[in-house]
């Protein structure tokens, strides 16, 4: 007897790779350049072998717990497209409050560096709002690099991306606004072993100490990188505001405050430079 593969429909592909309508959706999408109506539309026709395949393929990945944003290579943020992978943290929405509050801060041709870039979309998302920006973007890992200069070429070209250990492959140029979203989670917190952080690289989430040992090195080192009246704004766990603010108190910086993301949680704290 002849082998007669299984064809399935649409509707039966979706239906069968036991994910959530959303992931469904985001694949679809992206495998096929279907929007949302396509499982109404044509759910009962027969699934073009080869999307069956790759659906598949991927279906079986994110039940693994892959983020949905590796397996698509790319993710939203501020309305920009960035590509993603492995290498970089994942852009969340939370951040979308740092980008805020350093376009609010950023004077007219202002220069502004981001250190701990990632995938870069900090940086680049404040370089594509404000064309007179001078705007560097820094991070140690040479994956991060690669996906960061990626996103700049496209986005934002003008973003210079340089490899640095937090401020050391800096000269002695000074900022009107210094933002990081560091790797704050403690070593320790169980939420690294849990959804899509299992999946992101470590060394972007956690310092491998209490958390606040980058927020640390950061504030230290804005001190005397600061211009008169610039910012310095970091994001952080939704418990470290009052550390943070702390933090910054006791390194001389003025107006010191903490601001809530979209959720309401405490998450990004900043000053002015010391006078
Ligand atoms: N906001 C991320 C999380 O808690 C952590 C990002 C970071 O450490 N910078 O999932």
């Amino acid at each position: 007897m002849l082998y007669t593969p299984y064809m399935p429909t649409y509707q039966e592909l979706a239906r069968d790779s036991g994910l959530e309508r959303p992931d469904i959706h985001a694949l679809f999408h992206h495998l096929g350049g279907y929007n949302r109506a396509f499982l109404i539309t044509h759910g009962d026709e027969m699934a073009e072998p080869a999307f069956a395949e790759h659906f598949t393929r991927l279906a079986a990945r994110r039940r693994a717990g892959e983020p949905v944003a590796y397996l698509l290579g790319e993710k939203e943020f501020y309305s920009l497209t960035f590509n993603v992978g492995p290498g970089v943290l994942i852009p969340r929405p939370d951040t979308e409050l740092l980008v805020d509050l350093a376009l609010e801060r950023l004077p007219q041709g202002g220069a502004l560096v981001d250190l701990g870039t990632g995938s870069g979309i900090i940086a680049i998302t404040i370089a594509h709002e404000r064309p007179d920006a001078v705007v560097t973007a820094l991070d140690i890992s040479d994956a991060a690099l690669d996906i960061a200069r990626g996103n700049a070429a496209r986005l934002a070209p003008q973003v210079r991306v340089l490899q640095s250990d937090w401020y050391a492959a800096l000269g002695d140029g000074q900022f009107a606004v210094i933002v990081s979203n560091p790797p704050y989670i403690e070593q320790d917190d169980p939420h690294l072993e849990k959804g899509d952080l299992r999946f992101e690289p470590r060394s972007a989430l956690t310092d491998e100490a209490d958390g606040l040992a980058h927020i640390r090195t950061i504030i230290d080192g804005a001190r005397t990188r600061l211009l008169p009246g610039g910012w310095l704004l970091f994001e952080h766990g939704f418990d470290q505001g009052l550390a943070s603010r702390d933090l910054l108190d006791a390194a001389g910086f003025g107006a010191v405050q903490t601001w809530q993301d979209i959720a309401g949680m405490d998450r990004v704290s900043g000053g002015l430079a010391p006078a």
